[in-house]
């Protein structure tokens, strides 16, 4: 994900540099890196990404991970062998089953919740903080000019006919931009918890109605994400992870289309969603 400059990678698997760099993105803009859990198909792609930022003088990287993560990466970097001089921040994420907080500043956040799968596992959602706008009505009303906006944004008020006009009073509060991605897991509330009132939701979908595999392996279902979707409350849900077991995914879309569901997607690579 791209936000104002920067990039946001959720887990790591096998080839992703070439993935990054065919779907244009610049690699020295990735800044935060969120890891789900310690699966190979999630965080093999790692150490070539690190080598790569490395080569590119990138000063730091920041990894969000469950523990053992460290461990994994000094298999390929040490003393003898290869050490890069980019600073690796490694921050350890909590296990909880309530939204936690993973970063928080000014502009965005993300947090993160724990998962339901045959290992520790993590699901993330980004939260672009709320903007306040101006109310065209009430602009034209108070027939605002440029140097009105100028002394909102400074002071917070303008005088008008005498009257105090605060900048609340003129704008509304509009709702921010809300990514999530939910990996690896079985059933469980906190993928309701996280990911209700997303803006685009990226899902997990690794069986169409094995339900009996589903939970021995700890994936999700069509069947079940199909069942959940109206209390997620998600402008698109975009389905991945699909087991390889499947040649290709036409019954997963004659599934979709026989729920009436207008919101659900079947993910592919490169796919592009504007925010
Ligand atoms: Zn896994
Ligand atoms: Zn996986």
């Amino acid at each position: 994900m791209q936000y104002k400059g920067k990039g946001f990678l959720f887990d790591c698997g096998e080839g992703i540099q070439r993935q990054i760099m065919k779907a244009g993105f610049n690699i020295y803009s990735l800044d935060y890196i969120f890891i789900s859990h310690l699966h190979t198909d999630h965080i093999l792609g790692l150490p070539g990404l690190i080598e790569t930022l490395d080569i590119y003088d990138k000063s730091n990287i920041k990894i969000f991970s469950p523990d053992g993560i460290e461990e994994f990466l000094k298999c390929f970097f040490f003393d003898q062998f290869y050490t890069p001089e980019i600073k690796i921040e490694i921050k350890s994420l909590e296990t909880k089953d309530t939204p936690f907080s993973v970063i928080d500043n000014s502009e965005f956040s993300v947090v993160g919740i724990s998962l339901n799968h045959i290992i520790e596992c993590t699901g993330f959602s980004f939260i672009e903080k709320p903007k306040r706008k101006f109310v065209k009505e009430k602009i034209e009303e108070l027939k605002l000019k440029t140097e009105d906006f100028i002394n909102l944004r400074k002071k917070g008020y303008i005088k008008r006919d005498g009257k105090i006009v605060t900048e609340e009073e003129i704008t509304e509060e509009i709702k921010g931009f809300k990514f999530t991605y939910i990996p690896d897991t079985y059933k469980t509330d906190n993928i309701i918890k996280l990911a209700k009132d997303s803006d685009i939701l990226v899902i997990e979908c690794t069986y169409l109605d094995e339900e009996e595999k589903a939970g021995k392996y700890g994936h999700l279902t069509l069947d079940y994400i199909i069942e959940i979707t109206p209390e997620l409350n998600c402008k698109k849900i975009v389905l991945t992870h699909f087991s390889r077991r499947y040649k290709n995914l036409e019954k997963f879309m004659k599934k979709i289309r026989k729920s009436g569901l207008k919101n659900i997607v079947l993910g592919e690579d490169f796919m592009i969603f504007d925010f």
